[in-house]
């Protein structure tokens, strides 16, 4: 027999068995879940911006929620699929996929994520969550990862949940409520609630409206960043009323005093928490300036926390959070 024809039967025979194996890895096998209470929450990336997605500083990955029976990926930005796999994340594991706005920070990564959560694109599973405009308008989101996948000889796909304003969705045993914001273009934040439990996000929203400078002038609609600020006269009543009651919120700040038409930012997010019953802030969202040259997360936590008494961390890419919020019922069960 020839050389090459030895060769031909060998690697016949190899790639046989890789791609069985590979189909059974990918496609078959159930994902291991650690059936355990409580939420916990990874944050695969902490950035926001194009500065952010472009330097990767800091990462644009967004935040896996286990939510009691829930295993929801939020605004997955370019590098979700990686920087899953480092922390030991099996995306194929996911319920949903949830897609607050068709900004790159927020969904570059969710295509990837959406093959995942389907089994590469093998099965009918999981709900693919996030504005109509995401979907049909922008079509940010392809077609084929909408789950029309008759045409391409693969036969998985998510069901698509276009969300509106205060319609709540039930998920796995939760109830989300998406929350318009305002930031450009169709957004939602949400409130996840189960047993009396309420998780918010605020995804990227402005909230200061007008602030009193020094001198006695209101500045309305300031773009850019701000010094002259005294006091805030005029904010997003609605989301303070809104997000005010959440037991933890995750806030997207993006900075301290910049951007205000845009991002709540920190001097935004201690206004909304003072007088709230809200009991842990999570910032998160952080443009590469809070970075570089110098780390400013920790002055910017603890601002928030000063001013408004409600305990507040700055989280770090790849960081695990654990909320141990169903323990009651947990030991009621027991
Ligand atoms: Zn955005």
């Amino acid at each position: 027999m020839a050389e090459w024809a030895k060769l031909d039967r060998l690697l016949r025979e190899k790639s046989l068995k890789a791609i069985e194996a590979s189909a059974r890895e990918w496609k078959e096998k159930q994902p291991e879940i650690k059936k355990k209470r409580g939420v916990e929450i990874t944050f695969l990336g902490t950035g926001g911006n194009p500065e952010a997605v472009i330097s990767q500083v800091p990462r644009t990955g967004g935040f896996y929620l286990q939510f009691d029976d829930l295993r929801m990926l939020v605004d997955p930005g370019l590098g979700a699929p990686l920087y899953a796999r480092e922390c030991g994340i099996d995306l194929r594991s996911l319920d949903a996929v949830y897609i607050s706005h068709g900004h790159t920070d927020h969904y570059a990564g969710a295509e990837t994520v959406i093959e995942a959560m389907c089994w590469a694109m093998s099965c009918r599973r999981g709900m693919v969550l996030g504005p109509g405009q995401v979907f049909a308008e922008n079509r940010v989101i392809s077609c084929y990862h909408q789950g029309q996948t008759e045409k391409s000889g693969y036969r998985g796909g998510p069901e698509v949940v276009v969300l509106e304003a205060f319609r709540p969705v039930e998920i796995k045993g939760a109830r989300l409520t998406p929350v318009p914001v305002y930031h450009g273009g169709e957004n939602y934040g949400f409130i996840l609630e189960k047993e009396g439990f309420k998780l918010g996000y605020t995804s990227d929203t402005s909230y200061i409206k007008a602030y009193r400078n020094a001198a006695g002038t209101v500045e309305v609609g300031r773009v850019g960043t701000v010094m002259d600020l005294e006091e805030i006269v005029d904010f997003r009543r609605d989301l303070k009323e809104i997000f005010g009651r959440v037991d933890v919120l995750i806030a997207n700040v993006t900075s301290h005093n910049s951007w205000f038409h845009r991002h709540i930012t920190t001097l935004g997010l201690a206004h909304l928490l003072r007088g709230s019953r809200v009991r842990l802030c999570l910032l998160t969202h952080f443009n590469y300036s809070c970075v570089v040259p110098e780390d400013l997360r920790p002055l910017m936590a603890r601002y928030v926390e000063e001013y408004s008494g409600v305990a507040a961390k700055a989280v770090r890419d790849g960081e695990t959070v654990l909320l141990d919020c169903f323990r009651k019922l947990s030991s009621q069960e027991a």
